[in-house]
This record gives C-alpha cells, sequence and structure tokens, in this order.
C-alpha cells in the first residue's frame, strides 16, 4: 500500500513536469482524487508546478539547509493544477468571532522551522538611539490586540514563525524600518504577488488610515522585492505561512533611524495602533467572511499575472 502511493507521488511529479514544460494540463488528464475534474490533484505539503515568489537576496544557497532548499508547496488545503492556473480550494468557513493575526516581526527568528533554511535567523531587525525593532513592534502589536480584543475580536500575537497554513480574516505583519542615516521617514504595506483578491483593499484602507491617523508620508519607493516576496505570506513556497485566503499585508510602521518616526512610534504607540485597528475594522466592515472564503482561489503559476480573481 505504501509503495502504491509512492508511485502515485513519482507519478504526479512527472506530470507536474510536464504541465511545467507545457504550460497547460492535457485535456482528459485522469485526476486522482475523487471529485476533482479537469485537473491534476497536488497533496498538501506536495511540490507544486509554479514559479516561486523569490526575494533575490534569498537566492544564496548558503541560506537553505544543505539539500532542502524550498520549492513552491502545495498548502494545507491541497490544491489543483488545471490549464488556467492553479486552483486553492476554499478552506472550511471559520466560526466565531472573526481573527486578526498580528505578527511581530523579528520575534523569536532564532526557532524558525527548516523550511526556512538560514534565511531569517540573521534577520534581528533595526536598531538605532537605544530602541530595537522587535520591541517596538511587539509594543504596538500588543495595543493593538487590546484595542481589537475590546471589540470583540479575536488577536493571535504570532513571532516569525506562523501556523501552517494560518487562517484568519485578516493578517498583518508589523515591521520598523532604517535607513542607516536618519534621513528618510514614511511608512509602506504590501501584499504578496500571488494573494486572494481582497488585499488590494486590505493595504489601501491600511494605508488611508495610517497615513490619515499619523501624518507619515507614504514611502513607495521602498517598497521592496523583500516585502512582496515576505516569507510570513508566500504561501506557494513555506508552508509556516498565512493561507492562500487569508487577506494579509507587512506594514513598516516607519523609520527607526528617523528622529520624527521613532518618536512617533515609541511615544506615542498608542495612536500607532488605533490607525492600524481603524484600517483592519474597515477592512472586516467592508469584507465579510462569506466573501474572504466563499470561494475557491485561483492563482497563476508564473509571477507577475494581475491579481486572482475569486472563481465559482
Ligand atoms: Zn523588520
Amino acid at each position: 500500500m505504501r509503495r502504491l502511493f509512492m508511485v502515485a507521488v513519482a507519478g504526479l511529479a512527472v506530470v507536474a513536469a510536464a504541465v511545467i514544460a507545457c504550460g497547460v494540463v492535457a485535456p482528459g488528464s485522469v485526476p486522482f482524487a475523487p471529485g476533482v475534474a479537469g485537473g491534476i490533484a497536488v497533496r498538501p505539503g506536495a511540490p507544486l508546478p509554479m514559479l516561486q515568489d523569490i526575494d533575490p537576496e534569498d537566492l544564496d544557497p548558503a541560506r537553505d539547509i544543505p539539500g532542502v532548499p524550498p520549492v513552491a508547496l502545495a498548502p494545507p488545503g491541497g490544491a489543483i493544477v488545471q490549464s488556467n492556473g492553479i486552483r486553492i480550494p476554499k478552506p472550511a468557513m471559520p466560526t466565531g468571532p472573526r481573527r486578526i493575526g498580528i505578527q511581530v516581526g523579528h520575534w523569536m527568528t532564532d526557532q524558525v522551522p527548516a523550511e526556512l533554511g538560514k534565511r531569517i535567523t540573521f534577520q534581528t531587525g533595526a536598531s538605532w538611539d537605544g530602541v530595537d525593532e522587535v520591541d517596538v513592534n511587539m509594543d504596538v502589536a500588543e495595543r493593538v490586540k487590546a484595542q481589537l480584543t475590546a471589540r470583540g475580536y479575536i488577536v493571535d500575537i504570532l513571532p516569525t514563525t506562523v501556523p501552517v497554513g494560518y487562517i484568519a480574516d485578516v493578517f498583518v505583519a508589523l515591521h520598523a524600518d532604517s535607513d542607516g542615516t536618519g534621513e528618510k521617514s514614511g511608512f509602506k504595506i504590501a501584499h504578496g504577488s500571488r494573494r486572494g483578491p481582497y488585499e488590494d483593499k486590505l493595504v489601501s484602507l491600511l494605508r488611508d488610515e495610517y497615513g490619515k491617523a499619523t501624518g507619515l508620508d507614504w514611502d513607495a519607493l521602498g517598497i521592496s522585492r523583500n516585502m512582496l516576496a515576505y516569507f510570513a505570506f508566500n504561501w506557494g513556497r513555506y508552508q509556516h505561512a498565512a493561507a492562500p485566503h487569508t487577506p494579509a499585508a507587512i506594514l513598516e510602521m516607519g523609520f527607526l533611524s528617523n528622529d520624527y518616526d521613532r518618536e512617533l512610534m515609541v511615544d506615542k504607540a498608542d495612536g500607532v495602533a488605533t490607525a492600524i485597528v481603524n484600517g483592519i475594522q474597515r477592512f472586516l466592515d467592508e469584507v465579510p467572511r462569506s466573501k474572504i472564503f466563499g470561494e475557491d482561489l485561483v492563482v497563476p503559476q508564473q509571477r507577475g499575472f494581475p491579481s486572482p480573481s475569486p472563481r465559482t
């Protein structure tokens, strides 16, 4: 039985390779999972025929666990390779109060799983004038949690390691920047390039509320590949990531190296937290849970296509 299973997996790898080569699934492909039509089912955690979304700095093989470079993986709910892209089945509809995950950037970076290799452990965060980024991130995260909990929501404060296939109504990773000179000021927000249909809205609402409340400028030029391929929502590369359906963004709250920005984040942290809460609240108000988790996603096999759209 086990042997048969291994053969099936090997067979899938061959089919998957063919899909990469041809770009399409051959008509009449025989699905091996019951109930799946018009595509090839890929088991959770199995390799996906999908180009990875990689931060260029991440290409240094020295950052891999030897012999185990990350590969694109099917998320915990599995995936289906079909002619128009990769279908991610909708997850079970969550129940209970709406849930928000706030990741504290750089918290417990020394305890990451093997799939992240050595690429995260050295990222200890910015530090300036005796202030460490991880402490600022944690302080703001706890204030965000207090405010949202008071409104009846459930808030998870998450370390660097995100639970496998993390499901929430919103996920926001908190970070602060440094330019090494003290000159730059401003904030920026981004979502991944292979995400669900509601993340543009999440980013724009957060941007609107954060800018309004803090008075900081939008640092558009500062949005890096490093942010777009951020590991905590890069589900096509890592299992320890927000699920494809979880609306997710990374927020760089300001520059620790800038006197104005730092004072804002350190001395007016409650206001910074309120700005984030207001953005999250607007998103929750505008996008019901039934929409977020109500449809399969179909994402392109290659990066750089328009945002995926919901599909019934
Ligand atoms: Zn950071």
